[in-house]
């Protein structure tokens, strides 16, 4: 069996009046994430761990923020961009492991349905998912609600 690890971060700026998006489920919130694309910093910190377990180079490659065809795009999409490309070399996800640190808004009510999308997307059993989340005590930039950061870490497995 050939397992590879793979982990990925991302950081957005928050600023009044946007959309968010987290973990392809729309928050209602009064700030939401500045980007080129939707700004869902837990799908592009996913997509980095699929594409590091896979030596295949970071989002930024594969979908540049200097392209129209990605302006305000569906994170979701990205995802299964990135799926296929596990799926054409024949792998499939093992099981993926999300932490997203943000003051607010509160992430709990909302964690199922990120599950759900995210194994939907990725064609796994929601047991193989986990969305976790976490404030900073108020510190940093997340705790002055200026963004919010996210880490992922994945197996791939080709069996
Ligand atoms: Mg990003």
């Amino acid at each position: 069996m050939d397992i590879r690890v793979g982990n990925g971060y991302d950081v957005h700026q928050l600023a009044d009046g946007l959309r968010l998006v987290i973990g392809g489920v729309e928050i209602e919130h009064s700030k939401g994430c500045v980007a080129h694309s939707d700004g869902d910093v837990a799908i592009h910190a996913l997509c980095d761990a699929i594409l590091g377990a896979l030596a295949l180079g970071d989002i930024g490659k594969h979908f540049p923020d200097t392209s129209s065809e990605f302006k305000g795009i569906d994170s979701k999409l990205l995802l299964k961009r990135v799926m296929e490309l596990v799926w054409e070399r024949g792998y499939t996800l093992g099981n993926a492991d999300i932490t997203i640190a943000a003051q607010k808004p509160k992430m709990a009510p909302h964690i199922i349905k990120m599950r759900e999308v995210l194994s939907d997307i990725m064609k796994v059993d929601l047991d193989r998912v986990s969305v976790k989340a976490t404030t900073t005590e108020k510190l940093g930039f997340v705790g002055r609600e200026e963004g919010i950061e996210v880490w992922a870490s994945v197996i791939v497995l080709k069996k």
